[in-house]
């Protein structure tokens, strides 16, 4: 399928189409018009299925205007198990939103690495690609607050869980407000998976890659 069928904005098909994207990957044809349509999602899609544009796209379509949002009070949130990864998926973000008429901040956030350039780049920050153990420690920091996130990402869920992350996740959610959208990406569907699919996701499209 080709991405213009797919109800995208044309700042967002047209980077697609600088990116050398032609056609749609299965991943995205499902994903796209569900998460556009407001749907939770569960996609069961290993890396290197093209996931990330699956959820960037949509993500950057239903944007609301920048003046809608507090400053530290970000929009997208998409939980990440590693450095490696968040960088990617930030920089996925960041090169389909180019053409976009309001300029959207997208930052990853990461352990292992000062806590303070963090701190201060989140100001501004609407899409924060974050591993869970730094969250907390921003979120301690109030350099990042939880309660206005309307679109919850965990990608990669099963290495997140296999990495230890489950506690780290909980308190995640308890930050989060109630009403929002969640979109739970695994390459596989270990039973840890399906609990937290149990506690995340209400009624969700299901997509196998
Ligand atoms: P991902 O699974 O999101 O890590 O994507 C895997 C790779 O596929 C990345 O290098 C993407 O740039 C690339 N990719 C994603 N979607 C498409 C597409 N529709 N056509 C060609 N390449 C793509």
């Amino acid at each position: 399928m080709k991405f213009s069928e797919l109800n995208l904005s044309p700042p967002l098909v047209r980077a697609i189409q600088e990116k050398g994207y032609e056609q749609a990957f299965p991943i995205q044809e499902q994903a796209i018009p569900a998460i556009l349509a407001g749907k939770d999602v569960l996609g069961i899609a290993p890396t290197g299925s093209g996931k990330t544009a699956g959820f960037a796209l949509p993500i950057l379509q239903k944007r609301k205007p920048k003046s809608a949002i507090k400053n530290r009070f970000i929009n997208t949130l998409v939980l990440v198990p590693t450095r490696e990864l968040a960088l990617q998926v930030a920089t996925v973000f960041q090169s389909l939103s180019v053409h976009l008429t309001h300029p959207v901040k997208t930052l990853a956030v990461f352990g292992g690495v000062s806590i303070n350039p963090q701190m201060m780049a989140l100001s501004g920050t609407e899409i924060l690609v974050a591993t869970p153990g730094r969250l907390l420690d921003l979120v301690a920091h109030h350099a990042v607050h939880l309660s206005e996130v309307a679109v919850l990402v965990l990608d990669e869920a099963d290495k997140m869980l296999n990495l230890g992350f489950a506690e780290e996740i909980n308190r995640i959610f308890a930050l989060l407000p109630a009403k929002r959208q969640n979109l739970l990406f695994s390459a596989t569907l270990a039973d840890k998976v399906t609990e937290i699919k149990t506690r995340l996701l209400h009624e969700p499209v299901v997509i196998t890659i």
